[in-house]
């Protein structure tokens, strides 16, 4: 058992919502801003208080390592992001890194030593908001580079992302540079379930057991315009009827008899956009969800086949293409049953649980094995300045932190 110190997480919490604090009580503290490197400078500064070492690689992620008994070993990986959305809440993403935080310090005020080291991380970039994509810090320690298109991003502010970045890097002089991407023994994050599920069901941790893959489709349909007051029936070559008639087959096939799909037509637009004629294009957006990624694919050639159907009989043509696919993750089960244990060692309910939205534990998944430990937000409120944590709830999820990494740390290694 390891005791942590739920009154200090708790002010560190209040401390880092004060850079970038917004007068709602919220953050606004995107990704490579001054308000970032603040907190990311008080977060290293607190890291050499207690002797504790500090890193960063060239895509800006943080790191704090405590060190292990034996060096030679990956350590175990714990951490979040610090970024924010514009009008962000306090516990988005800083919930998960200072309870990270607060795992090294209890660490060190018990003398605990671990086999392995403890590194904290903070990720860059997380949110996306400032620099698409979001988990920029994490996809690019996973994959080892930086991607070269990424040098040239702009800021919806009008800054260049490589500028930003470098100024970033240059905010922590004293932190060493590592190059991008180490081994690592496992990796895991506390973060508020941004849902209502937990809430709901009066349990304060969830065991997530992936994120469900996402496919973004751009859908065209070519008819032919003409007179809206001329034409009979029997000449229309009418692509928005066919989109439509495709459409409402679609959402009542496809959400009604698999709870685990998400169909959302988002935008939808027909040229020329004239009242009295029929278009000659129609215009849609597709975003489809869903764990397994056989299932996604039934589910795109399903689309397509029910929008090239409606097409065909209304004589127009139709081209689908793909716009972003993201394949769903599945986090390893031992780690996942770790956590449980960590969970019913300290006494508290757990759930599994998919999440709907990424995180950085994604990316991770992908070179170690990773886990994501929710908690619950009140009425599932995130992205929102009102977002809440109850206290019990933050020191519910730092403790089963600390006891599941206690549990991998003392593990042989394997
Ligand atoms: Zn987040």
């Amino acid at each position: 058992m390891i005791e942590i110190d739920g009154r200090r997480l708790n002010a560190r919490l209040q401390a880092f919502a004060a850079i970038g604090g917004t007068r709602k009580g919220g953050v606004n503290r995107q990704a490579l801003t001054e308000e970032d490197r603040r907190a990311r400078r008080l977060l290293a500064e607190l890291a050499w208080a207690r002797g504790f070492s500090v890193f960063q690689d060239p895509m800006a992620n943080l790191f704090i390592r405590r060190a292990g008994q034996d060096e030679t070993l990956p350590p175990m990986l714990i951490g979040s992001h610090l970024d924010s959305q514009p009008a962000g809440g306090r516990f988005d993403g800083a919930l998960g890194t200072l309870s990270a935080f607060e795992v090294l310090e209890s660490l060190e005020d018990a003398g605990i030593e671990t086999e392995r080291p403890v590194v904290v991380v903070a990720w860059t970039n997380e949110e996306g908001c400032r620099f698409a994509p979001g988990c920029m810090g994490s996809m690019a320690f996973a994959a080892g580079e930086i991607p070269a298109e990424w040098q040239q991003k702009l800021a919806t502010d009008g800054a260049a992302f490589a500028g930003e970045l470098k100024a970033t890097i240059e905010s922590l002089p004293r932190a060493q540079m590592l190059p991008l991407g180490f081994p690592i023994h496992a990796y895991l994050e506390v973060h508020i379930e941004q849902g209502p599920s937990l809430e709901a069901g009066g349990i304060s941790i969830g065991v997530v057991t992936g994120i469900q893959g996402t496919r973004w489709l751009n859908v065209e349909i070519t008819g032919q315009t003409a007179h809206a007051g001329t034409t009979g029936l029997a000449y229309r070559r009418d692509p928005l009827r066919a989109l439509t008639t495709a459409l409402s087959g679609l959402y009542e096939m496809i959400m009604p008899s698999d709870p685990d799909a998400r169909f959302t037509i988002g935008r939808i637009s027909v040229e020329p956009g004239s009242v009295n004629a029929i278009p000659d294009k129609a215009c849609c957006t597709v975003d489809i969800r869903h764990p397994d990624p056989a299932r996604l694919d039934e589910l795109e050639r399903s689309i397509a086949s029910g929008i090239t159907t409606e097409a065909e009989r209304q004589r127009c043509t139709v081209a689908i293409s793909r716009s972003f696919d993201m394949p769903p993750c599945t986090f390893a089960a031992d780690l996942q049953q770790v956590v449980e244990r960590a969970a019913a060692e300290r006494g508290l309910e757990s759930m599994n649980m998919l999440s709907g939205a990424f995180h950085d534990a994604l990316f991770v998944n992908r070179v170690a094995p990773s886990a994501l430990i929710f908690v619950p937000c009140l009425d599932g409120l995130s992205h929102n300045e009102a977002e809440h944590v109850e206290p019990e709830h933050i020191i519910a999820g730092c403790q089963v932190l600390a006891q599941a990494t206690l549990l991998l740390v003392s593990t042989a290694d394997s």
